[in-house]
């Protein structure tokens, strides 16, 4: 927003940052049918996710599956009078799987050589120059061999049909490796790769499970892709669960000005952070630090890692009343940095950092607690319930 000063008669614009006028939409970016390896029609995957109240949707059946004609675009049952629709295809190589996702339908013949020719670099190139994005998938089960792409827009750092050490280390070390070393923005996404609503499979999937969560301009297909692209991003473990939100204010002005996805610049300046977490509760409740001592023993390197998240999850499981327990971690430049316990439904926590003064870093946060999946499925998810993106440093 812009904000006005007038000084002696004179109208000054002080302040113009990043300018936020949309609103937040729930969708799942990673979904098949019948036209490659998922049991179901087109019309009952679209009744499935409608029947979750997502936002937007995108099937993404596999290419080598359609022989590189993606056959679902112009399936008649590929509407929805209460959903975005997007135009997708799983790019399924031996060496790696991503997703591509556009506005409408484009040539894939380009992105087809490229699966061929196992080059993910023109396969993103090929997708900018159609106006889509590219998103890595499921990273680490099923292993990206490549080395990362320059220009790669996303990376699925939640997959749902994934067990939740892949997830963890798709995110934490993956996700973490590539924004460290690429020194470049990329978003962190959720899929629910949701392919069975019938059968032996179909209880531990589901679409919107998880869900990613988009700040949009506009809801329009293109106003989703350019959230994506933004890193206005945030996931959550289910379709009906909660929201985390992360905003800084870098010039202290009691402004939380920028959010996930947005570049601050610091130059040896404090910079105060705002974890909101939407549509969680009450509000009030108790909220204890976890000690820095005990922070920084994690893993002896400082890096969160699967096996303390696991036993930070039993930790909860094992606690009394965990409807509203939760650990809250930040994550600083893939390092564990600082946590919380909460209880009771506190819904916002600020923190603050004097980022090196300018290098490049960032800022993320995962909630632990318990999701919103019945039985085995909290296996699955591994208590892990939430996950920003990051708020830039320098970037
Ligand atoms: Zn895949
Ligand atoms: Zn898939």
């Amino acid at each position: 927003m812009n904000s006005f000063q007038t000084i002696a008669g004179i109208a000054l614009v002080t302040v113009s940052v990043m300018a936020h006028g949309g609103q937040w939409y729930k969708g799942d970016l990673h979904n098949h049918s019948l036209h490659s390896d998922g049991d179901s029609s087109v019309a009952d995957v679209i009744a499935s996710a409608e029947s979750r109240e997502l936002d937007f949707f995108v099937l993404t059946d596999h290419d080598g599956d359609m022989n590189g004609e993606p056959t679902h675009w112009w399936d008649p049952e590929y509407q929805s009078s209460s959903m975005i629709l997007l135009y997708g295809v799983e790019w399924t190589t031996g060496d790696g799987h991503a997703n591509v996702w556009a506005e409408q339908p484009y040539d894939y013949a380009p992105l087809w050589q490229a699966h061929q020719n196992s080059d993910p670099q023109a396969a993103v190139d090929a997708a900018h120059t159609a106006g889509a994005l590219f998103s890595i998938n499921h990273p680490v089960r099923l292993d990206w061999k490549y080395p990362v792409p320059t220009g790669v827009d996303a990376i699925e750092v939640w997959n749902g049909a994934m067990l939740i050490n892949d997830n963890f280390h798709a995110s934490n070390d993956f996700w973490d490796d590539a924004l460290l070393q690429s020194g470049t923005k990329i978003t962190g996404v959720g899929g629910s790769d949701t392919h069975n609503l019938e059968g032996i499979l179909s209880p531990f999937q589901g679409h919107g499970n998880p869900s990613t969560w988009v700040y949009a301009e506009t809801p329009t297909p293109q106003g989703i892709l350019d959230g994506i692209k933004a890193g206005h991003v945030s996931i959550s473990a289910t379709y009906d669960d909660y929201r985390v939100e992360l905003d800084a204010d870098a010039d202290g002005d009691g402004n939380f000005e920028a959010m996930m996805g947005d570049t601050v610049f610091a130059n040896g300046n404090e910079v105060d952070f705002r974890l909101n977490i939407a549509g969680s509760g009450s509000g009030t409740g108790d909220m204890v630090q976890i000690p820095s001592s005990i922070v920084k023993a994690i893993d002896g390197s400082g890096k969160l890692k699967f096996w303390d998240a696991v036993w930070m999850s039993i930790q909860i499981a094992l606690m009394e009343n965990t409807d509203d327990l939760r650990m809250v971690m930040v994550v600083k430049n893939g390092d564990a940095y600082t946590g919380w316990l909460t209880s009771g439904g506190v819904d916002e926590i600020n923190f603050s950092d004097t980022p090196n003064a300018g290098s490049k870093g960032y800022y993320r946060v995962e909630v632990f607690g318990e999701p919103k999946v019945k039985g085995l499925n909290k296996i699955i998810f591994a208590f892990r319930t939430a996950l920003t993106n990051p708020i830039y440093v320098n970037y």
